[in-house]
């Protein structure tokens, strides 16, 4: 392996998972080598877990890439990209490992590319510290294929940790090159809700969370839902709460936990969905951190989001590696931040 390889720190400040992702997505779509050392040395399980291998497995397949490392809890990898091959693809995670990262890993290279493709993901899809597939549906695709390409996502059957067997099934119809995207207002709120999803646990713990959001956000009837989940393989509850605006939708979602009262996961949702609202900003934090790689590779785009956390900082500083365009961050009032390219 003697090309010239990219240098990585995947101790660099967050030290997650989110550096090996940003960083297989854009080697895939610039066709870059890249070496990465110190892989989520900030996590307790440092090295790559299945979620993270699948996505090197996964990314490897549909570029025909060389690698070295791939292997769990391998703190080292090194990736060759070849050329991106659109296609019919089927990645199984193995444990309920998230299907929506490994999407995220792959997605960039196969929207920009000159064919269409499926994936067929197998996993979990509503996972703690991962975009649920609502979030993907109603809040990231949209603003996707605000950027030219057009994607659909399909759940087949939720699947949430530790019982996995989730299935989400994705259809790409890419383009050449994405349009900028500009979210710099948030505009008026057109609509919000709550949804709560509830897999093989008592009713009661549904419905004391919608008494909550009821309560703290004052909706009404009409915009609270009760979804219970049968089909999911194992136990699962998760509150999403939907914040529909001229520009954007916003997903918030709280994990149910054990030990952890209904009236808890509730708040959490709620403290998110209060703190997006104050701020004016148009893009939460999540969204902020996935949007940066599409608009690096418009090469143009800005939004408006809360104070950028570490996460996207760490973000904004692989891409910089990859690719040499400088975001800027500008503080607009006490609670929001424009982030913009170039
Ligand atoms: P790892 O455990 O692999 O080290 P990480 O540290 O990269 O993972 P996080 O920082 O938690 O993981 O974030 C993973 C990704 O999931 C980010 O892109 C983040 O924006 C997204 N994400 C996390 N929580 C949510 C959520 N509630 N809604 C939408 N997206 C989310």
């Amino acid at each position: 392996m003697s090309e010239t390889l990219l240098n990585i720190d995947g101790a660099q400040g967050e030290g997650g998972g989110q550096i090996i992702r940003s960083s297989l997505a854009l080697s895939m779509c610039l066709k870059k080598p890249f070496q990465i050392t110190h892989i989520r040395a900030n996590r307790d399980r440092p090295g790559l877990q299945r979620q993270h291998l699948t996505a090197v497995t996964a990314a490897a397949t549909i570029v025909d890439a060389d690698v070295e490392g791939a292997e769990i809890g391998s703190q080292r990898l090194v990736f060759i990209p070849g050329q991106v091959q659109p296609g019919d693809y089927h990645f199984a995670i193995g444990t309920a490992g998230s299907t929506t990262l490994v999407l995220q890993t792959l997605l960039p290279a196969l929207m920009l590319t000159d064919k269409p493709s499926t994936l067929v993901l197998e996993g979990g899809t509503h996972n703690h510290f991962a975009p649920p597939y609502d979030f993907l549906v109603k809040s990231f695709l949209p603003l996707i294929q605000r950027m030219g390409p057009a994607i659909t996502a399909r759940l087949e059957r939720t699947g949430f940790a530790p019982g996995g067997g989730g299935i989400l099934h994705v259809t790409i119809q890419p383009v050449k090159s994405l349009k900028p995207l500009l979210i710099t207002e948030r505009g008026r709120i057109l609509q919000q809700g709550a949804e709560v999803l509830l897999a093989h646990l008592a009713e009661h713990i549904a419905y004391r969370e919608l008494k909550v959001i009821a309560s703290t956000l004052g909706y009404a009837a009409d915009q609270l839902h009760f979804r219970p989940v049968e089909s999911a393989y194992g136990p699962g509850n998760v509150v999403l709460i939907y914040v529909q605006s001229e520009s954007v939708t916003e997903v918030f979602s709280a994990f149910g936990e054990r030990g952890l009262p209904a009236e808890q996961v509730a708040e959490k949702a709620v403290n998110e969905v209060r703190h997006y609202l104050q701020s004016g900003a148009a893009v939460g934090k999540n969204l902020a951190d996935q949007l940066l790689i599409p608009i690096a590779l418009a090469g143009q785009g800005a939004f408006v989001t809360p104070k950028p956390s570490l996460h996207t900082l760490t973000n904004i500083a692989v891409i910089r590696q990859f690719m040499n365009v400088e975001f800027t961050s500008r503080q607009l009032n006490p609670d929001a931040w424009l982030i913009s390219l170039p």
